[in-house]
């Protein structure tokens, strides 16, 4: 008999990755042998300090920075944090400044924290306009800088709808300003390749699990002169700035996903962007009330977004899931949640549309048997959610 899992397709890279074998087998020698405290003087720790050492240099090498720029956190959310608060406190410090600039379409780990900087130390929190893909543009940033802007932070490719900023000018324009910029790239590291001698951000957040790496573990990049206030106290480990005894094999596994991932980037776009490009254009062709969302050229090559009209996003999920699909509706985060997704109301969608959301997020494995599948099932799904909605 088949067994039940062989038929279940996964289209949901975007909310996570499977730990690539490579990955794995490095990582083993530091959860048994090599077990020291990277902290501690003897060849226990001497071997697990240079393994993360190590580490970092290859980081450091494949993102073009300097091997002291790369801080290790526990994953996408802590690093997003720590560059925001901590770049917003030392801002409020040294120079009063408390004035917050973030897009609309921030990842919760931005969004929310922003919150909490608003709500506990009275930061003056400020949203960007995006256009109806949810780009920023230059100008609308260059507008509302402020001499009291602490920090500005814009996300490199969104989660939920795959559009890709133009960071490297907002960069620039925050430069040419003095004022510290922060950019979420947790999902465009393993689409996108990283050279940080030419993006001029001064911190950029990347995390394990979105790149066949381990969960857990993520990078703050702080590009040498930037100011942070740490948020914890503890030990000295990567400059104070996020103390605890350092995790060797997450460490060790995220170095090695990255160098993989960097590597195969070319070889996975050309792969994906055809079968993302059939679901783009098939979609609406094939299903009436349907909307593209995010840009239809400048997104992420694996990932693919729609609105549907009268559809609840979540119903259809399980749809899709009882036909052995999964995808996602908007961020992973949103499951259960009846309110429509902030990043899709800030495209200027209504909420009925909003709540009608799906997300196709493509990945190594993925083939054309898969989309193929895909694109047969979901005008059925569509019509089953279409139903319930209307039921009493
Ligand atoms: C997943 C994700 C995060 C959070 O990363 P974790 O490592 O899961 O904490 C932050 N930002 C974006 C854009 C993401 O996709």
């Amino acid at each position: 008999m088949v067994s039940d899992e062989s038929t279940k397709i996964y289209l949901d890279y975007a909310a996570s990755t499977p730990l690539d074998e490579r990955v794995l087998a490095e990582m083993i020698p530091y959860f048994g042998e090599t077990f020291g405290n990277a902290s501690s003087t003897h060849r226990w720790g001497q071997k697990a300090e240079a393994a993360i050492e190590t580490a970092r240099a290859r980081i450091a090498e494949i993102l073009n920075c300097q091997p002291g720029e790369i801080l290790f956190t526990s994953g996408g959310t802590e690093s997003d944090n720590l560059a925001l608060i901590g770049a917003a406190l030392a801002a409020y410090t040294i120079r009063a400044a408390h004035h917050v600039l973030i897009s609309p379409v921030e990842h919760p780990a931005i969004a929310r924290s922003a919150r909490w900087l608003a709500k506990h130390f009275g930061f003056d929190v400020e949203l960007l306009p995006v256009n109806e893909y949810g780009l920023v543009a230059p100008e609308d940033l260059k507008a509302r800088l402020r001499t009291d802007t602490a920090l500005v932070s814009v996300v490199y490719a969104n989660n939920e709808i795959g559009t890709i900023n133009p960071i490297a000018e907002l960069a620039a324009i925050c430069n040419a300003a003095n004022i510290p910029f922060h950019t979420d790239a947790v999902q465009a590291a393993a689409h996108l390749p990283i050279d940080l001698a030419r993006l001029p951000v001064n911190l950029l957040s990347l995390g394990g699990h979105k790149l066949y790496g381990p969960k857990g573990i993520g990078v703050l990049f702080v590009r040498s002169g930037t100011t942070l206030a740490s948020l914890m106290g503890g030990g000295g480990q990567e400059h104070g700035l996020r103390p605890g005894t350092s995790n060797t094999p997450l460490i060790v596994g995220l170095a090695e996903a990255l160098t993989i991932a960097h590597h195969e980037i070319p070889r996975h776009s050309a792969r994906t962007i055809p079968l993302r490009d059939q679901l783009l254009t098939q979609i609406p062709k094939k299903i009436p009330g349907t909307k593209v969302t995010g840009h239809p050229q400048q997104r992420l090559p694996n990932h693919a977004s729609f609105v549907f009209e009268s559809v609840d996003g979540n119903e259809l999920l399980m749809v899709l899931d009882s036909h052995g699909l999964a995808c996602s509706s908007g961020s992973a985060c949103k499951t259960g949640n009846p309110e429509p997704s902030e990043t899709l109301l800030a495209l200027g969608l209504e909420p009925q549309w909003a709540l009608g959301s799906l997300r196709v997020t493509l990945g190594r494995t993925t083939t054309q048997t898969h989309i193929n599948t895909l694109l047969a099932v979901l005008p059925q799904a569509i019509t089953a959610s279409r139903q319930l909605e209307r039921a009493p």
